[in-house]
């Protein structure tokens, strides 16, 4: 067990974790579960807490619905696309004060466009317009912007020397990729702000090109934990810093766990595992203090036709071919074995018509897992050049694996 941002528990940490074991004693399910654990005396002691999983918080909320003490109470969703919507609840201001504190990418003098789309019960839009209300910064709502739109909207940043711009990974991929092809150049940028999926390292190159004076900045968190931990951009894009008022635990099999500390969260979080795994390391960023590495999650294996995949490794290592810009699995379940791996591509700009066929040739060369399926079954793989990739129309999100 190793815990972030204190070094100690102070007597207002044990009356919030406190509060949060009365809360779950009171649901039915989980009774059982926390009769008899007390309130940890010391970090240590935080082990003897039992872990909470997805399930777990949202029969807590379900059975708690918890209400702000002053202000709205906010209620937000994740999932939705793979799965049940998870709710969450905050209150107004959604936390933004302490995150103000801590991680300035954004001053008075900014101009910012917030480039997460508003709607559907995703929290990532109005949190970050409530930071901006803390930077006091001139801001605009443009949400996450389609292929047509790319152009005309360019060319507004450039005009009104937009100087921070913020989204998802995958809609702030797509924007970039596109400036970068279209030649356009963003020298007023400085900023880019990040939230709700890794970093994607083209970005890098994408960004330098189009915008040389910008630079990321990243928020890290859940609907559940809302952001836990900051990074800049002197840190590595997987290190994170946490909050002081979120308490970060790495346990066994480096699953990390999230305790928040602060008393006016309406979620209890109280060793909350989402599934992701960490270590913890020193950032590069100089910063003395432990840091979070993040290393995704660990439920990515997939079992195809009877053969594991690794979902993240076979994206990363598609992704790397040449005139590959990015790369998504889909599983078409067809019953009795006769699933089919769809690999969909998208091209880079200077990519030719030979590119499916050679990525295919590259993965039912390689030692991949069912490459042996591939080398059998021909059928069972199909590797396409597309316009665009799946993404949830919701939040912008483009993910790795899509079952059909
Ligand atoms: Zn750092």
């Amino acid at each position: 067990m190793f815990l972030l941002s204190t070094t100690e528990l102070t007597e207002a940490n044990r009356s919030r974790i406190s509060t949060v074991l009365d809360t779950l004693r009171a649901v039915p399910a989980l009774a059982d579960r926390y009769e008899g654990v007390s309130a940890p005396d010391t970090l240590a002691a935080l082990e003897t807490v039992p872990v909470m999983n997805k399930d777990d918080l949202q029969v807590a909320l379900a059975h708690q619905r918890p209400r702000a003490r002053s202000g709205a109470t906010w209620v937000f969703q994740s999932g939705g696309s793979t799965g049940a919507p998870q709710l969450g609840y905050a209150p107004t201001g959604l936390y933004m004060a302490e995150v103000y504190e801590h991680w300035r990418p954004l001053g008075p003098d900014d101009s910012f466009v917030n480039g997460w789309s508003a709607g559907k019960m995703w929290g990532a839009h109005f949190l970050v317009n409530c930071y901006v209300d803390h930077a006091g910064c001139i801001a605009m709502n443009l949400g996450a912007m389609s292929k047509d739109e790319y152009d005309p909207w360019l060319e507004f940043f450039a005009t009104r020397k937009v100087t921070a711009y913020g989204g998802t990974p995958s809609v702030l991929r797509l924007v970039f990729g596109h400036a970068r092809d279209a030649g356009v150049k963003l020298p007023d940028l400085r900023s880019v702000l990040w939230l709700g999926e890794a970093w994607d390292p083209q970005l890098d190159e994408d960004i330098a090109a189009v915008a040389p004076n910008a630079r990321r900045w990243g928020m890290f968190g859940s609907t559940e934990t809302w952001v836990v931990a900051t990074n800049t951009p002197e840190c590595a894009a997987d290190t994170w810093h946490p909050l002081p008022s979120q308490l970060v635990n790495v346990g066994e099999e480096e699953f990390i766990d999230f305790t928040c500390l602060n008393p006016d969260v309406l979620n209890p979080v109280l060793r909350y595992r989402t599934g992701d795994a960490g270590q913890i390391v020193t950032c590069a960023c100089g910063d003395p203090r432990p840091a979070l590495k993040v290393l995704g999650r660990r439920d990515g294996l997939i079992k195809f036709r009877g053969h594991l995949v690794n979902v993240p490794d076979l994206i990363a290592d598609v992704s790397a071919r040449p005139g590959v810009a990015r790369a998504q699995l889909v599983v078409h379940e067809r019953g009795e074995g006769g699933n089919v791996l769809e690999v969909l591509l998208l091209a880079t700009a200077d990519s030719d018509h030979g590119l499916a066929e050679r990525v295919r040739e590259h993965i039912v060369g390689s030692a991949f897992g069912p490459s042996i399926v591939f080398q059998r079954n021909p059928h069972s793989l199909e590797v396409s050049v597309v316009e665009s990739l799946i993404g949830n129309d919701r939040t912008g999100k483009i993910p790795n694996l899509v079952i059909r």
